[in-house]
């Protein structure tokens, strides 16, 4: 407070640190603002997004009240800037580009359109030429800074750190491998050369274990397929209707149709499962033993919508999740469903490749090839199964013994 009762905003917290410029609120009076550190960059290419931010944990827009005001981000207040990596992607797969994007797009941009006001005729080849350069350019700085005076720490374990600290069983088997092709490792086996997942499969299957292939879709399905009612919930005065491209089209490459679903505008965010405690409890009341495969098999069809926006639309996908329907215990089914219910976007990949099952037990396998290794994503679900879903769990490790 000043003298007069004016609030100095001396504590805030970001909305959304995923956000390039981002905004403050403060603690002590609600008002919302942006760093003077960002005008300049934000007036001049980010005009769009300065009037809101949307908070992080509910996707709700929130206006910003007081515009640009000088000592508000960590960095201006000599504090640490905030770490925020963003997710693995195609082509952000780096530690660079996922913990530098904000710099990486801050530095790029002006650069680029530096040299578009020193080139205003230039062909459109040669500017694009122009900006790859740019963009390599830039990278190669951020590295060369990161090197020297690095502005984060790279917090992430490594695999064998992940695999230490979380308790994690590794089983190992030893094969011939095929000198690398297009298709990625691939092993020789009784003289036929399969992927690594299919020699793992063998290997159990040789044991007396039924394998099912899986990956994260089949659990995209089961979530689309047992929690559509809930989801879609008309009752929910968040739920509206949003339009997406029709998944089909853009697999076989043609134009589709516009698809329409219904959702709740802070759908997969953290504070969904919160807003939504109660309704959750009830839906998971109908969850009964001898009911949940016939649930499952009754809504595959009304979940279509639902399931098409989740990219879990594919028929073999359905299959395998109902086989996990048939597999797993209720409670289990549960457990994994209100885990995706906590942070949908957060939770829906690392998932295992392999469920190994008999005789009412099971157990999940990720298979490692010799030169592969975990991504973040399966770190995280590694950590969150340690800590939360306690699913039985196997790392296969495939030595190479040698090369054909
Ligand atoms: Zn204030
Ligand atoms: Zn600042």
């Amino acid at each position: 407070m000043t003298e007069d009762g004016e609030c100095t905003h001396e504590s805030v917290s970001c909305l959304n640190q995923f956000e390039l410029v981002r905004k403050y609120r403060c603690d002590d009076c609600a008002a919302v603002m942006m760093c003077a550190c960002d005008e300049e960059f934000g007036e001049k290419f980010l005009a769009h997004q300065l009037r809101e931010g949307t908070e992080l944990e509910t996707q709700v827009r929130i206006p910003v009240t007081h515009g640009f005001l000088s000592g508000i981000c960590p960095e201006c207040r000599g504090l640490p800037p905030v770490t925020a990596p963003m997710a693995a992607i195609p082509g952000r797969t780096s530690k660079i580009k996922r913990y530098y994007w904000r710099e990486l797009f801050f530095a790029v941009r002006t650069a680029q359109a530096m040299w578009d006001d020193e080139h205003p005729r230039a062909a459109p080849e040669d500017r694009e030429r122009a900006h790859a350069q740019i963009e390599r350019e830039v990278l190669d700085e951020i590295k060369q800074l990161h090197a020297s005076t690095p502005r984060y720490t790279f917090t992430e374990l490594s695999q064998a750190e992940v695999i230490e600290r979380y308790g994690v069983e590794v089983e190992a088997l030893s094969a011939t491998y095929a000198r690398a092709g297009a298709k990625g490792a691939q092993i020789v086996d009784e003289g036929t050369v399969i992927s690594p997942e299919e020699f793992t499969a063998r290997h159990y299957r040789n044991q007396g274990w039924s394998v099912l292939p899986l990956e994260s879709v089949p659990f995209h399905v089961l979530f689309g397929v047992m929690l559509w009612t809930l989801i879609q919930d008309p009752r929910d005065p968040l739920v509206r209707m949003v339009g997406f491209g029709c998944r089909a089209a853009f697999e076989d490459k043609r134009e589709g149709d516009q698809n329409w679903t219904h959702l709740p505008s802070d759908f997969g965010s953290l504070g969904y499962s919160q807003r939504r405690a109660e309704a959750i409890d009830r839906h998971f009341e109908q969850f009964i033993d001898e009911h949940i495969e016939w649930l499952f098999d009754y809504w595959v069809p009304h979940s279509e919508r639902l399931r098409q926006y989740l990219w879990a639309h594919r028929p073999e996908d359905v299959e395998r999740a109902c086989e996990l329907v048939a597999i797993l215990p209720t409670a289990t089914l549960i457990e994994i469903l209100r885990y995706l219910l906590d942070g949908y976007w957060e939770h829906y990949l690392g998932w295992p490749d392999l469920l190994l099952h008999r005789e009412g037990t099971f157990t999940f396998v990720e298979v490692k090839s010799s030169s592969d290794k975990l991504s973040e994503e399966q770190k995280r679900w590694i950590a969150d199964n340690h800590d939360r879903l306690q699913l039985p769990f196997r790392v296969l490790k495939i030595h190479r013994t040698a090369t054909i």
